[in-house]
């Protein structure tokens, strides 16, 4: 075949290709321009998952009637002209390509009308052409619905899946768009049911509410950026909600990241995130999160994809420290106490992989009237705060220690909690070349089984820095004259191959100096099982109050919870 320029039509087809993949873009594409349009009220009707009919109604500012043929046309759009405005995008749209990829490959009709006319114009389009244009009566706003998606593609039609996980894949758009444009009212009706819907009065927090339930929203962490290293010029300002480190999920999918109320993909911002929640949360548990980056248009180039998913920024190290910062910052300043009786309790189960189910209850058999429908407005603590008003009533079970406080019982996991004194106090140790050793009188002689001698060499010298000296004695053998000083009652060789066994090999450096720290401050700490005086107990909570992040021993396990006093009354029937 000759090489020829292809047709406007096949043009329009193939491009249609990268804008349009599935139901959910097309649904996310109509959104965006009703956004664009000003729009306070968007309402979304689908059906079979988008692949029988999709149609959004907003109550934007409409489009006049002589450009409303001109919205079809490739390119064409009234969001840019230059190149400047092409560096400074604010709107979600500027490509002038969704309406008409969307009509490339479905049908598609129109009804529009803006405050300059009495009627609207109605305009239906077929394969890209323009079939009918009428006046017709019509409030303020644009409504466009469309049908046959695909059905000219066939290629496409065979990948979309079953029009239930096509309509879960709406319904995750437009979650994702209701966190960024808290204050637009959204309705999602899917085969004549309403099945989200958000008041666009409310704040962030209320759009959340409306997607993970009332309690679990109430307990998140407000980002505040309050911090002085960035309140420099350099202009990225970071909002949004993060979860406590008591409700976690099993993937990542709930973390979200807008720049400028764009909800992007970008695997190093999540992760900014992530490493924000070191030590908050256990080993594969991820936090919840709703973040939004403002920074200058200047600064970034969403230019990228045709689905406008993700975002080139110029600085992007300093966006992803900003990130951490501030979510870090945010969490160790007020991150509460996990609490008993209030009902985050329901919604701390996860969700699984259908991420906007609505929670479950773990325990069928839990006596539901303990959670009925009342709602305890507790009064929470951070543990600095809490640990301040405590008074030590006692030990439970040798493991827990109990105290009293203004709103309610606190129990002290005293193992998770000493492991978290010591883990601080070891890492600033080790830190500063000041860990303390014990020297051994009578030198112990330590066997290294094969396994292990790789994570015994890998990092050698540093197990001097942690306070083990130890002696090359010949083949497999090393003799350990001292160890850190924590370890000074139990038996040092035995702690030694125990710690030696727990850190296992690999990792890079500060991978392995983490485990290592992480194994001496649990060989370390006072056990369950051990008896606490209450000098001990209280001497335990004021070092607790020291540390920097005292919600969590370093395994990520809570140090301790609040039961409240609400809970109480509520069960003995006072209120
Ligand atoms: P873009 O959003 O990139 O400009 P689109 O193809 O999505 O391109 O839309 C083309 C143009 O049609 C927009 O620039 C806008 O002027 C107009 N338009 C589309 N949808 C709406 C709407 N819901 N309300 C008002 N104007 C709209
Ligand atoms: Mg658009």
């Amino acid at each position: 075949m000759p090489i020829q320029v292809l047709s406007t039509h096949m043009a329009s087809k193939i491009a249609a290709g990268e804008v349009v993949e599935r139901p959910s873009s097309v649904v996310k594409e109509l959104i965006e321009n009703s956004i664009d349009a000003g729009s306070t009220s968007i309402t979304i009707d689908v059906v079979d998952g988008g692949i029988g009919s999709i149609s959004v109604v907003d109550n934007g500012v409409g489009i006049p009637p002589n450009e409303a043929a001109l919205a079809f046309r490739r390119f064409a759009t009234s969001k840019i002209s230059n190149d400047d405005d092409l560096e400074s995008v604010r709107t979600l749209g500027f490509r002038g390509e969704a309406l008409p990829s969307i009509a490339a490959v479905a049908q598609v009709n129109l009804l529009t009308r803006d405050s300059a006319n009495i009627a609207g114009l109605f305009v239906e389009v077929e394969e890209g052409q323009i079939v009918k244009t009428s006046t017709s009566a019509s409030p303020i706003g644009t409504s466009v619905a469309v049908r046959h998606l695909f059905h000219k593609v066939p290629a496409r039609l065979k990948f979309l899946s079953t029009p239930s996980s096509e309509g879960n894949k709406i319904q995750s758009v437009i979650r994702q768009i209701a966190m960024s444009f808290p204050s637009v009212r959204f309705t999602l009706i899917m085969d004549g049911k309403k099945t989200f819907s958000t008041s666009g009065t409310g704040g962030l927090r209320s759009v959340c509410s409306d997607i993970y339930g009332h309690n679990t929203a109430k307990s998140f962490i407000e980002i505040e950026q309050d911090i002085p290293e960035f309140t420099t010029d350099n202009k990225i300002i970071v909002h949004g909600l993060i979860s406590p480190p008591d409700i976690s999920r099993s993937n990542r999918s709930y973390i979200h990241i807008m720049v400028n109320n764009r909800t992007i993909q970008n695997r190093s911002l999540s992760f900014a995130v992530e490493e924000a929640y070191h030590g908050f949360l256990k080993e594969r548990r991820h936090p919840l999160a709703v973040i939004n980056i403002d920074i200058s248009p200047q600064d970034i180039d969403i230019n990228v994809h045709p689905a406008k998913m993700e975002v080139r920024f110029l600085r992007e190290r300093e966006v992803f420290s900003v990130v951490q910062k501030a979510v870090r910052h945010s969490l160790l300043a007020f991150a509460q106490l996990p609490i008993i009786g209030s009902a985050p309790y329901l919604d701390r189960v996860d969700a699984g992989s259908n991420f906007w189910k609505r929670t479950v209850i773990s325990n069928p058999q839990q006596p539901i009237s303990i959670f009925s429908n009342t709602v305890f407005e507790d009064k929470r603590y951070t543990p600095k705060a809490a640990v301040s008003s405590m008074v030590v009533i006692g030990q439970s079970h040798k493991v827990y220690i109990v105290a009293d406080g203004p709103e309610g019982l606190f129990f002290v996991d005293q193992h998770a909690a000493h492991e978290r004194v010591l883990y601080e106090k070891i890492c600033k140790a080790i830190l500063n070349g000041d860990v303390h050793v014990q020297g051994l009188l009578n030198p112990v002689i330590v066997e290294i089984p094969p396994h292990l001698m790789d994570s015994l060499l890998e990092h050698g010298v540093d197990w001097d820095k942690a306070g083990f000296t130890l002696d090359h004695f010949g083949g497999n053998s090393y003799v350990l004259r001292s160890v850190p000083v924590h370890l000074n009652n139990l038996d040092p060789g035995k702690a030694f191959m125990e710690i030696l066994e727990e850190i296992g090999f690999g990792g890079n450096y500060f991978e392995w100096q983490e485990k290592l720290t992480k194994s001496l401050a649990c060989h370390s700490a006072v056990r369950s099982g051990d008896i606490m005086d209450r000098t001990e107990m209280e001497n335990l909570l004021t070092s607790l109050e020291g540390c920097d992040q005292p919600n969590t021993c370093p395994h990520g396990r809570p140090t301790m919870i609040q039961i409240s006093s609400k809970y109480f009354e509520k069960e003995f029937g006072r209120i």
